[in-house]
């Protein structure tokens, strides 16, 4: 359950990732809301607002708090947002983007953490729309999407997800090898014309093919 010492934490968690640089109030104040021990083994709960990635089970790992909210500031989420996020793990960064007001379509190749993840975040109220399923194909059946946030690692950026996303829309995904990544974020200017910026590196674990 949620209480006073844990919302403390959330607030001092904040303060920190301010001074990181993130600065959309509306990413901070999901950062703040959303109770990230319940996403969290409870022998780890203790360190849940400590600024640090942490396992999940099945060798994979919740995302560490800067990196949930860089990837969320730079997809510059608006309220009605059609989103698909590949990679649910924990479901953590599906609840920051559900408390934004976006629509979330949230892919797993793990289905123990598919079957977790579910479970956590109908019981927390969140209304996203969980998958167990190979995110490398995107979910043509669904798109467009306004945007699509990869939170694993990729080789390369899957031709899918660009077709997948609308005009106007980004794509934010870190694209590197197994040790190192370039966060990227695509913008689809029209049709045929893509923008694309880097920012920094960051450490994910990798985009896999097929399901678990
Ligand atoms: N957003 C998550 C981060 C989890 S780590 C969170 O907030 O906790 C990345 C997740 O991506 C892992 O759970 C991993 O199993 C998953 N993943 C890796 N490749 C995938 C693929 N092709 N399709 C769907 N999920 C994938």
């Amino acid at each position: 359950m949620d209480n006073y010492l844990y919302k403390g934490l959330r607030k001092r968690l904040v303060n920190q990732i301010i001074k990181q640089g993130i600065s959309d109030k509306k990413v901070l104040d999901a950062i703040e809301k959303v109770p990230r021990h319940l996403f969290m083994e409870s022998s780890f709960s203790v360190f849940a607002y400590k600024n640090k990635a942490f396992p999940i089970g099945s060798g994979q790992t919740i995302s560490q708090p800067y990196t949930v909210a860089f990837q969320t500031e730079i997809l510059e989420v608006e309220v009605g947002d059609k989103i698909l996020e590949i990679g649910t793990g924990s479901g953590y960064q599906t609840a920051i983007l559900s408390e934004m007001g976006a629509k979330v379509f949230t892919l797993e190749r793990y289905k123990n953490l598919y079957l977790k993840a579910k479970n956590l975040l109908t019981k927390l109220g969140y209304k996203a729309n969980l998958f167990y399923k190979d995110g490398t194909l995107g979910m043509p059946n669904y798109a467009p999407f306004d945007k699509i946030l990869v939170t694993a690692g990729a080789k390369n950026i899957p031709k899918y997800f660009l077709e997948q996303l609308k005009i106007g829309g980004k794509l934010v995904i870190p694209v590197g090898d197994n040790n190192l990544q370039i966060m990227t974020r695509i913008s689809k200017i029209s049709k045929n014309k893509l923008e694309k910026q880097e920012y920094g590196n960051f450490i994910f674990v990798p985009l896999l093919k097929g399901i678990v």
